[in-house]
C-alpha cells in the first residue's frame, strides 16, 4: 500500500521567510531520496529542499515567491511500503556530485554612498565558530590570517570544510590578529575559539560571533586573489587637506580617475547604475595601457609574428611560401588601426551611457576635490561625493640605462615599432619581454633574452614554460638566466651591456655584449604616489599600492581604488572585475569579492596559460594535491596541426577531487584555460569534467581528458596500472 509523505523545510540555520525560487519537480514525478525538490534563495544563500524519501510526487505545496521556514510542508509524495518520514536532519542538502549551498554575492554591510569607517573593536574580541546550521565537528582546512594581520569586520579568518559544504568563519569585527585558535585539521563547533582579535579602538569588543556565514560550494580557495597590500603594509593614514572652499567647476556624485580598462568598466557601470559620472584621463585616447601601449597593440603584433611561424612551417605539409618580405609602415597602420577602432568604440560608449569625459591630469587636493590641469595647463576644480582611483601603473625604469637614448627602450617604445633592430637584448624574461621577444625574433631580430631568475616566466611551473624555452631555442634566442645587467653605455656601435651573475661569487654565463636596441620589461609600478592621495587621506604603500578592503574600498569610505594601483596580478581582466564590483557597490549594492582565482596567460608561441594553485605552490605549502597531464601528443587535433609540443595539466585537491588549479601550454592555450577557471570556481569534481562531452577533434578535450587521467578512466592513453 502508498505511503503519504510530507516532505518539509529541513533546519536551514538561522534562515526563515525565505522565498521559493524554483520548483524543481511536478505532480507525477518519481523522485530520488535526497532529490532536490525545490530551491529557496535567501539574500545569503541558495538551499534546496531535499526529499526525505524516494516516492512519487503527488501534490506541490508551495509556490514561486512563496516565503517558507523550517517545518513549511513543500511537497506529498506517495511511497510504495515506506514509512513516512519527517523532515530530514541535515540543513545542507545534498548529493554527492552538487553542492546545494551557494554563497551569494553579499557584503558584509551595506554600501550606502558614503559610509562610515568599518567597525573597529576597542579590548580583546573572541571570534567563535557562528551558527553553522546542523554541522558539527567541521575541520579547519585553512588559516586566511596569520597573527599581527589587521582584519576588517565580516572578513574570513578561517575556511571550514564539511563534506558537504565549504564554510568561511567571518571576524566579528575589525581588529588586529593577537591568537589564532585552530590549526589545520582541527575539528569545531559552533562556539569553538577561533581567534582572539586585539580591538583598534571605536566600539566596543563585539559580543557574539555573527548570525551565519553563508556555506559557500567550492574547495578550500585556490589562491586568494585579493592579496594586494593591506592596510598594514602601508604607513598610518595621512592627514586629509581641508577643502578648498571655492566653487567647483565641475560637480559629480561619482568620479572615476583614469580611463584604462579598470577606470572605463567602473564609469560605464556607474553610469549604468544611476550616477552622474565623471571620467578623468590624462591623454587623448581612453582605453589605459591595456588598449594603447598594452594587451591590445601587443597582440596584434603577436598575430604577424604567428603568421609568419605558421606560413614558415607550411612546407611541412606541402604548400610552400616564399620568404615573407615584412612592410613595417603597413604593420605599424595596422597596430594602430586595431587600436583606434577599439578606443574610439569607448569614447562612444562613454557618450551613450552619458559619462563625462574630462581630458587632464588629475590630482586630490581634498578628500571630495580633484584639480584637474589640462594639456593647455589650464585649471579645473572637479567636487565629487565618491571616486574610484583606476590610474594605474607604468613600466619601472631601470635606473642605470640612458633613457634619453631611443635605443633604449620600455614596453610602450618597442610596441612602436620604430625599427628592427639586427639584434636585440630583452631584459627581462617574464610575460611581456617574452612576448615582445616573440614579435622581433619573427620580424627577423636577433634575440638576447637574459633573467634575473633560474626560469623563464617566473611565476609559471617549470613544466609549462619548457616547450616554450625549447622553441624559442630552436628559433635562435639566446636565453640566459640568473643573469642581472649591471653597466650600460650607449656608444655609436650600440649599447652596451655588462652582466653579473644573479648568485653571488659566481661568474655570468654571458659577461657582456653590445645591441643595436635594448628592451627593458622587468616589472610595472604603480602610480598610487603621483596623483596627490595624501590630500584626501587615503593610504598609500611606500611602493605607491593603495590598500583597499574586498569591496575594493580605501581606508577613506567613500573613495575606491582598482586595477593595477592595488596590487598583483597587474592584468587588465583583474582591473575590470573590480571597476565593476566598485562601481556597484558604491551605488548601494550589497557585494564583495568572491572570485576564487584569477587567469595568467602568456601569449608567446606556444602560448602559457595557469589558474589557480601551481603545482610549484602546491609544493612549497604542502598541499595534498594530485596532478594530473595530457600530453598533446596524443590529441589528434594538435597532431593535425602539427603542434605537439604541448600538454594539458590539472591540479586536484586529493580530499575532495575537486580541480584547483590548471596550465596548459600549447597554441590557443589562452582560449583554453577559461574551462579551468569556471571548473575551479564551480567546485567541479575530475569526473565533472571527464562526463562534460567536450567536441572532437578540439584542443579542448585535452581538459577533459586530463581529468580522466586523474580519475583512471582514460582510454586514449595506456597508462599502465600501478601494482
Ligand atoms: C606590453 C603590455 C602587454 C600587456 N598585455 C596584457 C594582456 O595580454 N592581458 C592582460 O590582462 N594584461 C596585460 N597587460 C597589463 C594591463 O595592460 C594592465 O594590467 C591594465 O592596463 C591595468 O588597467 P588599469 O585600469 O588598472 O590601469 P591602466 O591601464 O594603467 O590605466 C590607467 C589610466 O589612468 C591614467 N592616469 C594615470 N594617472 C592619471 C592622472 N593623474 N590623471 C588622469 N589620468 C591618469 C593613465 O593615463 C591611464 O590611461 C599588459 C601590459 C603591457 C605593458
Amino acid at each position: 500500500m502508498a505511503n503519504t509523505i510530507e516532505v518539509k523545510v529541513p533546519d536551514i540555520g538561522d534562515f526563515s521567510d525565505v522565498p521559493v525560487i524554483e520548483i524543481l519537480v511536478s505532480v507525477g514525478d518519481t523522485v530520488t531520496k535526497e532529490q532536490g525538490l525545490a530551491t529557496l534563495e535567501s539574500d545569503k544563500a541558495t538551499l534546496e529542499v531535499p526529499s526525505s524519501a524516494a516516492g512519487v510526487v503527488k501534490e506541490i505545496k508551495v509556490k514561486l515567491g512563496d516565503k517558507v521556514s523550517e517545518g513549511s510542508l513543500v511537497v506529498v509524495l506517495e511511497a510504495e511500503g515506506q514509512a513516512a518520514a519527517e523532515a530530514p536532519k541535515a540543513a545542507a542538502p545534498a548529493q554527492a556530485e552538487t553542492p546545494k549551498v551557494e554563497q551569494k554575492a553579499e557584503a558584509p554591510k551595506a554600501a550606502a554612498p558614503a559610509p562610515s569607517q568599518p567597525a573597529a573593536a576597542s579590548g580583546p574580541v573572541e571570534v567563535k565558530v557562528p551558527d553553522i546550521g546542523d554541522f558539527s565537528d567541521v575541520p579547519v582546512i585553512e588559516i586566511l590570517v596569520s597573527v599581527g594581520d589587521t582584519v576588517s569586520k565580516e572578513q574570513g579568518l578561517v575556511t571550514l570544510e564539511s563534506d558537504k559544504a565549504t564554510l568561511e568563519v567571518p571576524s566579528s569585527a575589525a581588529g588586529k590578529v593577537k591568537e589564532i585558535k585552530v590549526k589545520i585539521g582541527d575539528k569545531v563547533n559552533q562556539g569553538d575559539l577561533v581567534v582572539v582579535l586585539e580591538g583598534e579602538g571605536g566600539q566596543a569588543s563585539a559580543e557574539a560571533a555573527p548570525s551565519a556565514s553563508a556555506p559557500t560550494p567550492a574547495p578550500a580557495p585556490a589562491q586568494t586573489p585579493r592579496s594586494g597590500p593591506s592596510a598594514a603594509d602601508a604607513p598610518p593614514a595621512p592627514k586629509a587637506a581641508a577643502g578648498t572652499g571655492k566653487p567647483a567647476d565641475i560637480e559629480c556624485r561619482m568620479v572615476v580617475l583614469g580611463s584604462g580598462p579598470g577606470g572605463y568598466t567602473a564609469a560605464f557601470r556607474a553610469a549604468d547604475v544611476g550616477l552622474d559620472t565623471v571620467l578623468i584621463e590624462r591623454y587623448a585616447s581612453l582605453g589605459g595601457v591595456c588598449l594603447n601601449v598594452g594587451c591590445i597593440p601587443s597582440k596584434a603584433l603577436l598575430h604577424s609574428a604567428a603568421v609568419i611561424d605558421e606560413v614558415a612551417h607550411a612546407g611541412d605539409f606541402g604548400v610552400d611560401f616564399g620568404k615573407p618580405k615584412i612592410n613595417l609602415d603597413k604593420l605599424r597602420e595596422y597596430k594602430e588601426k586595431v587600436v583606434g577602432s577599439l578606443t574610439k568604440g569607448l569614447s562612444g560608449m562613454a557618450k551613450q551611457r552619458k559619462v563625462r569625459v574630462v581630458q587632464g591630469t588629475g590630482v586630490f587636493v581634498s578628500p571630495n576635490e580633484i584639480e584637474i590641469t589640462g594639456e593647455d595647463g589650464k585649471t579645473q576644480l572637479l567636487r565629487f561625493e565618491q571616486c574610484i582611483i583606476a590610474a594605474g601603473s607604468q613600466a619601472v625604469k631601470l635606473p642605470n640605462f640612458p633613457w634619453d637614448d631611443k635605443r633604449v627602450m620600455d614596453s610602450t617604445d618597442a610596441l612602436e615599432l620604430a625599427e628592427v633592430p639586427k639584434k636585440l637584448l630583452v631584459v627581462g624574461g617574464g610575460i611581456i619581454g617574452l612576448e615582445m621577444a616573440t614579435v622581433y625574433r619573427a620580424l627577423g631580430s636577433e634575440v638576447t633574452v637574459v633573467e634575473f631568475m633560474d626560469q623563464l616566466m617566473p611565476g609559471a611551473d617549470k613544466d609549462l614554460v619548457k616547450p616554450l624555452a625549447d622553441r624559442l631555442k630552436k628559433q635562435g634566442v639566446i636565453v640566459h638566466l640568473k643573469t642581472k645587467a649591471s653597466g650600460v653605455t650607449a656608444e655609436k656601435k650600440g649599447i652596451t651591456v655588462t652582466f653579473e651573475s644573479a648568485t653571488e661569487g659566481q661568474k655570468p654565463e654571458l659577461e657582456s655584449g653590445t645591441w643595436d636596441r635594448v628592451l627593458v620589461a622587468v616589472g610595472r609600478s604603480p602610480n598610487g604616489k603621483k596623483i596627490g592621495v595624501d590630500k584626501a587621506g587615503v593610504q598609500v604603500t611606500d611602493r605607491g599600492f593603495i590598500p583597499v578592503d574586498t569591496q575594493m574600498r580605501t581606508n577613506v569610505p567613500h573613495i575606491f581604488a582598482i586595477g593595477d594601483i592595488v596590487g598583483n596580478p597587474m592584468l587588465a581582466h583583474k582591473a575590470t572585475h573590480e571597476g565593476k564590483l566598485a562601481a556597484e557597490v558604491a551605488a548601494g549594492e550589497k557585494k564583495e569579492w568572491v572570485a576564487r582565482v584569477i587567469p595568467s596567460v602568456a601569449y608567446t608561441d606556444p602560448e602559457i596559460a595557469w589558474v589557480g594553485v601551481t603545482e610549484t605552490e602546491a609544493k612549497a605549502k604542502g598541499l595534498k594535491v594530485g596532478v594530473a597531464k595530457f600530453p598533446w601528443a596524443a590529441s589528434g587535433r594538435a597532431i593535425g596541426i602539427g603542434r605537439t609540443e604541448g600538454f594539458t595539466k590539472l591540479i586536484f585537491d586529493e580530499a575532495t577531487h575537486r580541480v584547483i588549479g590548471g596550465g596548459i601550454v600549447g597554441v590557443h592555450a589562452g582560449d583554453l584555460l577559461a574551462e579551468i577557471g569556471l571548473a575551479i570556481e564551480m567546485g567541479a569534481e575530475a569526473e565533472d569534467i571527464g562526463h562534460t562531452i567536450h567536441a572532437h577533434p578540439t584542443l579542448s578535450e585535452s581538459v577533459a581528458m586530463a581529468a580522466e587521467v586523474y580519475d583512471g578512466t582514460i582510454t586514449d592513453l595506456y597508462i599502465p596500472k600501478k601494482k
